[in-house]
Parts: structure tokens; C-alpha cells; sequence
């Protein structure tokens, strides 16, 4: 094929692979050297695999007919094979430039906090590698994360982790500490509205009140609770911003009921 030329890819079957994309397939595929002549694929072959010209020419050959003749001729970095193989699976692998992650978890079951379905995708997912009883102590880079350490928090055994992300899931605890000794909260720390406040250990500001709390009011008649921050809470952004609104109708209510002025 040497005195052949390469045919422009004008309706884009035979796209031309960058070079980081061939280094993605190079690790995961392996090198063949091929000989004039030789047929890498028929048409009407199951698909399932495909191939990336490295060096040389390959040409496509339509053999029906009495005609048989070259239709194609692609060069270097040309995708050879069912187009669909690059906008689906292999397009996975091109998008997965760092294959390897890490979860860090601070407990020592992963299926304590998390549904069973979940754990079985994350643990039978080979990509994922689970550190558990592990906790993240730095982050290390110049522009952009280049590691992370992590330290085993029973032994405090510290390990370099060579990732490029880090993310971080936080937020899953309500910072109520300080409300502690005033409203009643549940054995996690969020405040009890509604029925909860009412029926709690603290419900004796309500005793003299001819009502039960408002479904946002907590243990003190007039403080209400919204978002996240309260126990039974959706922990959705759409949820607790209909909360928030809901609270402000509550404040209203319970200002007209006590006679005071809302511009107070
Ligand atoms: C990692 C993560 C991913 C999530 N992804 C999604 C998602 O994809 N979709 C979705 O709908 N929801 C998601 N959520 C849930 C969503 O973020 C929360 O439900 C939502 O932010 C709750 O809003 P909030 O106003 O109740 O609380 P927050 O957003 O937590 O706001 C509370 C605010 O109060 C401040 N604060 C705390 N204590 C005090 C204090 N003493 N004095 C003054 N200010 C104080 C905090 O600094 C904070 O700014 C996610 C949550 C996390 C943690």
C-alpha cells in the first residue's frame, strides 16, 4: 500500500484519534503488526472490536460484485471499525483518563450509612478501590492536586494517594452543638419539629399553649427549623428551600396569633 494515498474521512467513520486519545486504547489494547494482504476485518463480522492505525495505510476493500476495488485508504491515527464502538463503550474509556479512584471512608463498613445496592456496584467495580478506616489529612500540588494523603485512623499509618481530583463529601452533620441545651434535637443532632418537638423531653414551653407545634416549629413556640439542619429532613436543595418559604407562612401565623407586628 505504499504508493497509496489516504482518502479524506469526509462523513467522519473513520474520525483521526488525538494522540492521548491512542495512548488510552494503547493501554488497554495490545500492538499488531500486520502484512500486505493481510484482512484485519470482513464486512458482516460481529462487532466487538475495532482498530487504530499506527503506522502504514489500511485499506478498505468493497468485495461485492465483480468489481472488487479499494474504496478508503486511512493513514495513521485513523479509528477503523463500528463507528457506535467509539460513541459508546470506548468513548467510556476515552473519558476515563484517570481509571483508577479511591473512596475514603472514616468507619469500617462501607454499608453502614450506604444502600446494599450501592455497596455491590462500588465493590464489584474493579476501578474503585475502598480504604476504609482511612481519613485524608492533605491535599499536595502546585496548580492542581497532584496527591492526597491518607492516614489509617486506628494505626496512623500514612499513605500518598496519585490522584488528580478530590471530592469531597461533607455536610451529612448538623452543627447544632450550641442548640443543644435549647431546643430539642434527635441522637444525631438535628432539631425536632411538629409532632417530635411536641411529644420530646423539652415540650414544656408548649403545655400552656392551646396548640401543637406548626410542622416547621420546634421545641420553643415562634423557632422554627428548615432544611437540612432538621430531623426528617428530604436533604434536597428543592426541599429545603420549600421549607425555608414554608417557615416564613409559619412566622406570619404564629405573629398574628401572638398579636405581635411581623415589622418587629
Ligand atoms: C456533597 C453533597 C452533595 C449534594 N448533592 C445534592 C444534589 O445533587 N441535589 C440536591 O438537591 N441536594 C444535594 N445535596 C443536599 C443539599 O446540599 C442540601 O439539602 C441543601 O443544601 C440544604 O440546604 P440548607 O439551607 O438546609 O443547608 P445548607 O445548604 O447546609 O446551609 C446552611 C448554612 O448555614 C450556615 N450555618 C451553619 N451554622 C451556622 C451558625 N451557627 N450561624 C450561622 N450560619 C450557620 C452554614 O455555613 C450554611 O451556609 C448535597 C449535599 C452534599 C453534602
Amino acid at each position: 500500500m505504499s504508493t497509496a494515498t489516504e482518502t479524506p474521512d469526509l462523513d467522519g467513520a473513520f474520525p483521526r484519534l488525538t494522540d492521548s486519545q491512542i495512548a488510552v486504547f494503547a493501554a488497554r489494547g495490545e500492538r499488531r503488526p500486520v502484512q500486505a494482504a493481510d484482512v484485519l476485518f470482513r464486512a458482516g463480522e460481529p462487532v466487538g472490536h475495532f482498530f487504530v492505525v499506527l503506522a502504514g495505510l489500511v485499506a478498505i476493500i468493497d468485495g461485492a460484485g465483480p468489481d472488487e476495488g479499494v474504496v478508503r485508504v486511512h493513514g495513521p491515527g485513523r479509528f477503523l471499525g463500528e463507528i457506535g464502538l467509539l460513541e459508546g463503550q470506548a468513548a467510556v474509556f476515552l473519558a476515563a483518563q484517570s481509571p483508577h479512584v479511591y473512596l475514603v471512608v472514616q468507619g469500617e463498613d462501607l454499608s453502614k450509612d450506604m444502600s446494599r445496592y450501592l455497596v455491590d456496584r462500588i465493590e464489584s467495580d474493579p476501578r474503585i478501590e475502598v480504604l476504609l478506616n482511612t481519613e485524608v489529612r492533605a491535599a499536595e500540588g502546585d496548580k492542581a492536586i497532584a496527591s492526597v494523603v491518607v492516614e489509617d485512623n486506628r494505626t496512623g499509618e500514612q499513605r500518598t494517594l496519585p490522584v488528580g481530583a478530590l471530592f469531597v463529601f461533607i455536610g451529612a452533620k448538623p452543627g447544632t452543638e450550641w442548640l443543644a441545651g435549647t431546643l430539642a434535637l434527635d441522637d444525631r443532632g438535628a432539631v425536632l419539629t411538629g409532632h417530635a418537638a411536641a411529644d420530646s423531653g423539652r415540650a414544656r414551653h408548649w403545655r400552656h399553649l392551646a396548640r401543637e407545634p406548626y410542622v416547621l416549629e420546634t421545641s420553643r413556640p415562634g423557632v422554627f427549623a428548615a432544611g437540612d439542619v432538621r430531623s426528617g429532613s428530604i436533604k434536597r436543595v428543592a426541599s429545603a428551600v420549600g421549607e425555608g418559604s414554608m417557615s416564613v407562612r409559619l412566622v406570619h401565623e404564629y405573629l398574628r396569633e401572638t398579636g405581635a407586628s411581623a415589622d418587629r
